[in-house]
């Protein structure tokens, strides 16, 4: 049975507390916007076909989710795919999948826009569209249902997700989304026909609607193909959407204070596109011509983010960070004004030469554990094939000096299953980071601890790419590859080898090269249960085997070589590329030929870093005239002015180049591109190319990072931390209450928020000292996920001495900056001579409301009755499973009062949110240094049917607030002090703690 709603209004507010991680649906965070439906043209849900944690990291869905709100025609709301007991729970009571904003379902938006980062999230956007009451298929679709668009990278091979999607949006969304919202939203109020409205999107270009187009079946690879427009006027092919990134600077705000996102930091794209040309890398080739952002632009978001976030780390993200023209001079820029703010940055893909020695030096200074690296393939040919051009030397260098700086951790990130590969060549996998190794032990010196972590992933050929039409190892070749890799790293004992399951790379390659009929495939596989595809432990097989015998689909033919003349399932959508620029880079893989970096001048792999030098270097810049007509005098005139405007006008250091290698042999020819391919040296430290599989396995136990966001790179890179401070600064005793959304966040959630909320109000906190600065702080007894508190205390350390005035000013600001339901009431500065929170906590008051109808009869009387045989029992036993792990708990020893709840208690439910027809316990227990007992576990010892085993009593439904947090004037557990409140200092100061109090509480899980 359902506990007392916690949200008030919330269509899911009796059942939050039943299902993991409830605050993923709750919404309230800081930044999230709620718009008035009236006031707007057109209603749009940004629907994310993952899990909260996952999409509150992707960077397009933040710059879509401000541009729409910022926009006073349009709305945005936000939706993620429900975890697998959500949707259990939406089933069982028949209710929709709604927006966080406003709790809509998303059958009541205009427009429901899908993210399409990854093939196998497409069974998660059938369960939004079934759970949100839209029609899974367009042609279902009736004249009230919202158009079901979708963008990302995986909207460029649409088929076999095309006949779910009304449109597609092909390439950049910023000006698209808007576009098409009002649009569809105008023809839906002027009475025009669904599929005249459709039509008129179709001809707004760069939008793709799949079913005003014909296909058929291709005689020569047996694929379906796009044939031809089944309507006058709409683009045949459909070019993509192109933007100029200046003219959507990248938000400064996001919504932020909810569950953790898997990235929990403030990530700012300061470029999108790429200029290495790695063969396998699709948003490599989509998101050309690389486009940088301005940097003074990036520099104020960057201030600004933080600001309002109040997050203590930055990341700046693009496909390869490196690669940026101006990004040495940016991170120094960035970092002189972040070190003023104790803020760490972080700089995905960063190599590890290329910039000036202070700058490496900084590096030492991290909280990261280990630094990571992709060289993508174990032998030098095979690092030509691909076009990753980084030598084994560099490499090596490499470890020396990452090694030398004191980082004992390094991982190499590689693939197997690519073009031409041979056994040598993935024996040279496991024997390049034993090489690695080597050099890392050399360079460390005697004793030092060196570990290098080998992570190999299964290549997955992508559409768009110059192996899109290359064979994919089959299940038993990937096998025997694993194999010959463990056999290969069994005597370095230095080098950890993780490989990847290779089913889940199967079906994403089968997806990514799909046609049509893939379509019935997927509906087949998620009416039987397929959910969260790309995570390891949810991936159902037989489900997928039973749906391609059903539908009579050979998976073999999406998985086997490709000619190159045949016409694919993707060629109707155009990313902007030469016909014939993807089959010259094929044929120069299979030769084992380079293609130097784009974009950069012929010859280098690293930018300038200063004006003088720039400017200096009237070299040509590389360009193989792919087809998407670079501006190159635009482009050298561009990063001129980027580094004037940061100011680096003149080399101050030498630089570390990749001068240690031999210099390119290329030379520039006709349009900068190089004669020759040969002697191109350079290193790459991660970059887009990992995206195809990066999004693959979360909570896997695979250590790679589960998803990653449009825009960001995979690696964790290095982090420039602030300094550490010690226990400076002044202590203080904030008060605060937890209701509403903030009771459905856990524990750690709350103590991640606080630092951010004082950042916020520009009220920084000190550190503690060490290698892992953390903010100083210590919270009462972490609370049950659905318990409200009304008394909750914190004790912190700020850097500023503030007087009562000040502080009161300073706690409104508090709660005007918090999520929905953190609300401050009060702080007092305290003396050194004052006694922490863990050692004045002595007790806690609870109120425990019942519907009276759950309880029957004599609501009153019967309670009453129960709290009198509660007390006058010698013990009270109940177990308590933590992990997996029972324990018998007394509840008699904690309980020191029971009794039925009167007036104020009532008033305190009100308070809380807590309304209806309820009878209300109030309850006192201890907590001591050895441990205390939770509200629920009161609640079931009391109200539990007598002679009823300890481990299955369960209360009636029910919901506990704590009232008060309380010290004893004599120590915790003889209950005979008086009760005070933990803001009475003069009568703190005279307590002795109980000799079993030691510094600590009890631990969260059993204390509240
Ligand atoms: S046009 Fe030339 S410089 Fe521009 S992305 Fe294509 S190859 Fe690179």
């Amino acid at each position: 049975m359902d506990s007392l709603p916690l949200l008030a209004d919330h269509p899911y507010a009796s059942f939050l507390d039943q299902v993991e991680k409830p605050a993923r649906y709750a919404g309230g965070e800081v930044g999230s916007v709620v718009k008035d439906w009236a006031s707007v043209e057109a209603r749009v849900c940004l629907a994310f076909p993952d899990v909260y944690d996952i999409g509150m990291s992707h960077l397009g869905f933040k710059i879509l989710y401000k541009l729409l709100n910022d926009d006073p025609r349009t709305l945005a709301e936000r939706c993620y795919t429900p975890w697998v007991d959500m949707e259990a729970q939406l089933v069982k009571r028949g209710l929709p999948l709604v927006s966080l904003e406003s709790a809509r379902p998303l059958r009541d938006f205009d427009v429901v826009g899908f993210s399409l980062q990854f093939e196998l999230t497409y069974s998660n956007i059938l369960t939004m569209l079934h759970l949100g009451g839209v029609p899974l298929r367009s042609a279902d679709r009736g004249e009230d249902d919202p158009i079901v668009i979708a963008g990302g990278p995986t909207a460029t091979h649409p088929e076999p997700i095309a006949p779910f999607l009304d449109a597609i949006v092909i390439g950049d969304g910023e000006e698209k989304a808007t576009e098409v919202a009002l649009a569809w939203a105008r023809l839906k109020r002027e009475g025009v026909p669904r599929r005249e409205r459709l039509v008129a999107i179709a001809r707004l270009g760069a939008v793709y609607v799949p079913s005003l187009y014909a296909t058929r079946l291709d005689p020569d690879t047996g694929f379906e193909v796009v044939d031809r427009p089944l309507a006058s006027g709409i683009p045949f092919p459909i070019e993509r959407a192109l933007v100029d990134l200046n003219k959507y600077p990248f938000p400064d705000e996001s919504p932020t204070g909810g569950p953790e996102a898997i990235f929990d930091r403030m990530s700012i794209e300061i470029a999108r596109g790429c200029t290495e040309g790695c063969r396998f890398c699709q948003a490599g080739m989509i998101y050309r011509p690389v486009r940088e952002r301005d940097p003074e632009q990036i520099v104020d978001t960057v201030m600004r983010a933080v600001q309002r976030s109040g997050q203590d780390e930055v990341s700046l993200t693009a496909l390869s960070t490196a690669d940026v023209s101006c990004i040495s001079p940016l991170i120094k820029k960035v970092t002189e004004r972040l070190t003023a703010e104790r803020i760490s940055l972080g700089v995905s893909s960063l190599r590890a030469y290329g910039l000036e020695p202070d700058l490496l030096d900084e590096l030492k200074r991290v909280r990261a554990t280990g630094l990571t690296f992709a060289p993508e393939a174990g032998s030098q040919r095979m690092r030509d094939v691909v076009n990753k051009n980084v030598t084994e030397e560099q490499l090596l260098e490499t470890a020396e000096r990452v090694f030398s700086r004191g980082w004992g951790k390094m991982k190499l990130y590689f693939m197997i299953g690519l073009p031409t590969e041979t056994d040598e060549d993935v024996r040279g996998i496991v024997e390049t980071g034993a090489r690695a190794a080597g050099a890392g032990r050399r360079a460390a010196g005697k004793g030092k601890p060196v570990d290098v972590t080998v992570s190999v992933s299964t290549h997955v050929p992508k559409p768009h790419t110059p192996f899109q039409w290359a064979a994919m190892d089959t299940l038993g070749e990937v096998g025997r590859k694993q194999r010959l890799l463990k056999d290969t790293v069994r005597p370095y004992r230095a080098v950890t080898l993780k490989t990847h399951e290779a089913h889940v790379s199967v079906l994403e390659g089968i997806f990514a090269r799909g046609d049509r009929p893939l379509a019935d495939v997927l509906e087949r596989a998620w009416r039987h249960g397929a959910r969260f595809d790309s995570w390891e432990d949810k991936l159902d097989l037989a489900v997928w085997e039973e749906a391609f015998t059903h539908v009579g689909v050979d998976r073999e033919k999406y998985l086997g070589t490709l000619p190159v003349t045949a016409r694919l399932p993707w060629d109707h959508i155009d990313v902007g590329l030469e016909e014939g620029f993807l089959a010259k880079e094929y044929r120069k893989a299979l030769q084992s030929r380079l293609s130097p970096p784009c974009g950069k001048v012929a010859g280098t792999f690293v930018h300038h870093t200063n004006l003088d030098d720039a400017k200096a270097d009237a070299r040509r810049l590389v360009c193989y005239d792919c087809g998407v007509a670079c501006d190159m005098t635009q482009m050298r005139e561009e990063r001129l002015t980027f580094l004037d405007r940061l100011g680096a006008h003149r080399r101050s250091l030498p630089v570390l180049t990749d001068a240690g290698a031999a210099p390119p042999a290329a030379a520039a020819g006709p349009s900068g591109a190089p004669a020759s391919d040969g002697g191109a040296e350079r290193e790459s430290v991660g970059g887009a190319e990992r995206e195809s599989v990066a999004a693959t396995e979360p909570k896997s136990g695979d250590d790679r990072e589960p998803s990653r966001a449009e825009g960001e790179a995979p690696h964790r890179a290095r982090r420039i931390a602030p300094a550490p401070k010690g226990r400076g600064g002044f202590r203080y005793r904030f008060r605060f209450e937890k209701a509403g959304p903030m009771a459905l966040l856990g524990h750690l959630d709350v103590v991640r928020e606080l630092p951010r909320v004082l950042r916020r109000v520009g009220a920084p906190m000190t550190y503690t000292a060490g290698f892992h600065p953390k903010p100083d702080m210590t919270f009462s007894p972490a609370l049950s996920l659905g318990v409200i508190s009304l008394d909750e205390y914190v004790d912190l350390r700020l850097e500023r001495d503030l007087d009562p005035a000040a502080l009161d000013a300073l706690v409104a600001a508090m709660s005007a900056a918090s999520p929905r339901g953190l609300v401050f009431s009060g702080a007092v500065k305290l003396g050194p001579e004052d006694p922490s929170l863990s050692k004045l906590i002595a007790g806690a008051r609870y109120a425990l409301a019942f519907a009276r109808s759950a309880i029957g009869g004599d609501a009153e009387a019967l309670l009453a009755a129960r709290c009198s045989a509660a007390l006058s029992a010698a013990s009270l036993p109940i177990r308590r499973e933590i992990d997996r792990l029972a324990k018998m708990v007394d509840v008699r020893q904690y309980l020191v009062r029971a009794e039925v709840g009167g007036p104020e208690v009532h008033a305190a439910l009100a308070r809380a949110g807590l309304v209806g027809d309820l009878v209300a316990l109030e309850v006192e227990v201890d907590i001591r240094g050895s441990g205390a007992v939770k509200s629920s576990e009161v609640a079931a010892v009391i109200t539990g049917e007598p002679g009823e085993a300890p481990g299955a009593i369960t209360p009636p439904p029910h919901r506990a607030v704590r009232l008060q947090l309380f010290g004893r004037t004599s120590p915790a557990g003889s209950a005979a002090g008086e009760r005070f409140s933990l803001f009475d200092l003069e009568r703190a100061r005279r307590v002795k703690p109980a000799p079993e109090r030691t510094a600590a509480l009890p631990l969260a899980a059993d204390a509240e």
